[in-house]
């Protein structure tokens, strides 16, 4: 079953298109990764798909829903309940713990503090990172730091991760372990994970790759590379 869709979706930020026209459909439960290089439009189709930029042509659909014709609140609490993201730099905040940035999307969507902390505890438990529960990120490793970030993504259990070069900051070590770590979790929880990376190895993790060059889609690699069951 389809779960993300896009058709012809055009944006562009000035004269020149991010992305020209590019259809693509997201199954339900697989893990896709957008891949190309720097500038190519990976960031763009990632917003778009989230719902957190609008196109300017095409359509962006979630399960039934026209993303592209709502409004920006509607799509901001639609990412709220239903997706997850995960960017390169985890973005924690510097002054609260791990428990504390891991529950704060539970927090902001009504959870109860003592519901809310037990909840991030075992997800930084399922990361890995139960002993890192009350430690600040500037006293964490970039790898820890990431894992405390994945923890946070899925703490409200998002039908969508959106992870952009979730591992672009680390060592090809720590990036293969918290890659394992993530596809573990994401089939335990089937959920679905759109994935961008320029990055070969990282792109190896999921089920399909999507290459994307200036903005289109790379008919040659479309649907040739799926590779299902791999990890
Ligand atoms: P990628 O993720 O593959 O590096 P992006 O989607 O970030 O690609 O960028 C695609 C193109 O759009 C690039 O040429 C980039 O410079 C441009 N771009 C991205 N974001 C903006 C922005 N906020 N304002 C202007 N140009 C942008
Ligand atoms: P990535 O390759 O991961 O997208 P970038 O360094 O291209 O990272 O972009 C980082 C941020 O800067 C993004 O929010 C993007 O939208 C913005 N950005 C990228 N290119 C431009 C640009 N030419 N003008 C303004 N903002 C840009």
């Amino acid at each position: 079953m389809t779960i993300l869709r896009a058709r012809g979706v055009v944006k562009s930020y000035g004269p020149t298109p991010a992305l020209r026209g590019v259809t693509i459909d997201v199954a339900e439960g697989e893990i896709l990764a957008v891949t190309g290089p720097s500038g190519c439009g990976k960031s763009t189709l990632l917003h778009c798909l989230a719902g957190i930029l609008r196109p300017d042509a095409g359509e962006v659909s979630y399960g039934e829903h026209r993303l592209d014709t709502w409004s920006e609140r509607m799509r901001a609490k639609l990412r709220r309940t239903e997706f997850g993201v995960l960017f390169q730099f985890g973005q924690l905040v510097a002054e609260l713990t791990a428990a504390e940035n891991v529950a704060l999307p539970l927090l902001l969507a009504g959870t109860g503090r003592r519901e809310a902390r037990t909840a991030a505890v075992q997800w930084l438990d399922r990361l890995g990172v139960a002993d890192l529960a009350d430690t600040r990120p500037g006293e964490m490793s970039g790898g820890q730091q990431q894992r405390c970030a994945t923890a946070r993504a899925l703490v409200t259990e998002p039908r969508v991760l959106f992870a952009d070069e979730p591992t672009g900051a680390l060592d090809s070590r720590t990036s293969e372990q918290l890659l394992g770590e993530l596809v573990r979790v994401v089939r335990d929880q089937r959920t679905t994970v759109v994935l961008i990376t320029h990055d070969a190895t990282v792109a190896g993790y999921a089920d399909r790759e999507v290459p994307l060059r200036d903005g289109v889609l790379d008919p040659s690699g479309l649907g040739l590379t799926a590779i299902s069951g791999r990890h």
